[in-house]
């Protein structure tokens, strides 16, 4: 390693050690991908352990709410109306439903429920069922999250009133990827509506795909965009490209399993208080994969056997992984008690104002 390098690293743990660093250029990002593997997972090991409990995980739930016929591009996605892919299309789910899958949601020991519906934004007849479920699975004591596309101010600060804690939206790839993968959208619009989301109050939830064709550079540069945002997403998914048949990306190269480690073991790294999420992809990660992950900081994982097109593992399986490593589910502050939380779901569904929950929303 260059001395250069090296002075690049120690500049690097100086200033982590100080406080979140907004100013992180690709030079100083690929000097921490180049780390020798075992250097690189100490440090960030060791950063994990200064922020969070080393052997506690995040548990999220994601649900689709509205499934295929997405007018976007994205190369990756198999809801894309563009592509051919075997994916049954379905309109916005009934409210009750989602509560439902809420409620299991939470027996399961998640403590978030996400859900993700094929649009590139909301339209104004959605908001008020996609409202009413946030205000639903509010009640129920759950942390809300939602992915709905492009959201404009309004909606955002409709959203955030309604109580929705994460709006997630990720930036996908690098700037300088970014065209090979999308192009009915730019990577400015999605900073839009990160910056929308903030501004009304909510959380942020972003991160990225890696495995869809780009090099270390842009895997920096990805990483380098999420860490200089201010604040830092407070959730940072890293998802393993889950190859989709019909898509344009379903034969792309694998990535190597220890590039996509380096990947969590860098994102923890530059953001030292974020959640980084173990997201799409888990499915092809064997046991031994995972726990190096954890290792690495993934401190955040989706429980359920379907991350909202493509397959995740079954929630026995990471039960069994969580006791294997002595891993416990992180756990929020449920100030509700039971009697209180069914007299709030009841409300919520009795109050649903809107009978037509059956329409189109392609
Ligand atoms: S990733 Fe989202 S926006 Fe892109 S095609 Fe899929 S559902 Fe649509």
């Amino acid at each position: 390693m260059s001395l250069s390098v090296n002075a690049t690293i120690k500049t690097t743990e100086n200033t982590i050690n100080d406080e979140v660093k907004h100013n992180w250029t690709i030079a100083e990002v690929k000097a921490l991908f180049d780390l020798p593997f075992n250097d690189l997972m100490f440090k960030a090991q060791t950063i994990h352990r200064q922020h969070f409990n080393a052997n506690e995980v995040q548990v999220s739930t994601l649900l689709s709410i509205k499934t295929g016929a997405c007018p976007e591009d994205c190369k990756y996605c198999s809801q894309s109306a563009r592509y051919k892919t075997d994916i049954d299309k379905e309109r916005l789910m009934e409210v009750e439903k989602v509560l439902e899958a809420a409620t299991k949601a939470k027996e399961m020991g998640s403590t978030r429920f996400c859900m993700g519906a094929a649009w590139r934004n909301p339209k104004e007849r959605d908001m008020p069922y996609v409202l009413d479920m946030v205000k639903g699975v509010k009640a129920l004591g759950l942390e809300t999250c939602m992915t709905l596309g492009m959201l404009s101010e309004d909606q955002a600060q409709q959203l955030n009133a309604a109580g929705l804690d994460y709006y997630n939206h990720n930036l996908d790839t690098s700037p300088e990827n970014y065209n090979n993968i999308i192009t009915t959208r730019t990577f400015q619009d999605r900073l839009d509506t990160l910056d929308n989301v903030r501004s009304a109050g909510m959380k942020v939830c972003s991160g990225g795909i890696v495995g869809m064709g780009e090099n270390n550079s842009d895997r920096a540069s990805l990483l380098a965009q999420l860490a200089n945002l201010k604040p830092q997403p407070e959730s940072v998914p890293i998802n393993m490209l889950v190859k989709m048949e019909g898509t344009p990306l379903s034969d792309v190269d694998d990535l190597d399993s220890f590039d996509f480690i380096r990947c969590i073991a860098v994102a923890r790294i530059m953001m030292p208080k974020s959640h980084v999420r173990l997201s799409a992809g888990r499915s092809a990660m064997n046991e031994q994969m995972q726990a190096m992950c954890f290792l690495a900081g993934a401190n955040s994982i989706f429980y359920g056997c379907k991350l909202l097109t493509a397959k995740n593992p079954e929630t026995n399986q990471d039960i069994a992984l969580f006791e294997k490593l002595g891993i416990n589910t992180e756990t929020i502050a449920d100030n509700n008690n039971e009697q209180q939380v069914a007299k709030q779901l009841a409300t919520a569904i009795v109050d649903k104002q809107h009978e037509d929950l059956f329409y189109n929303a392609q």
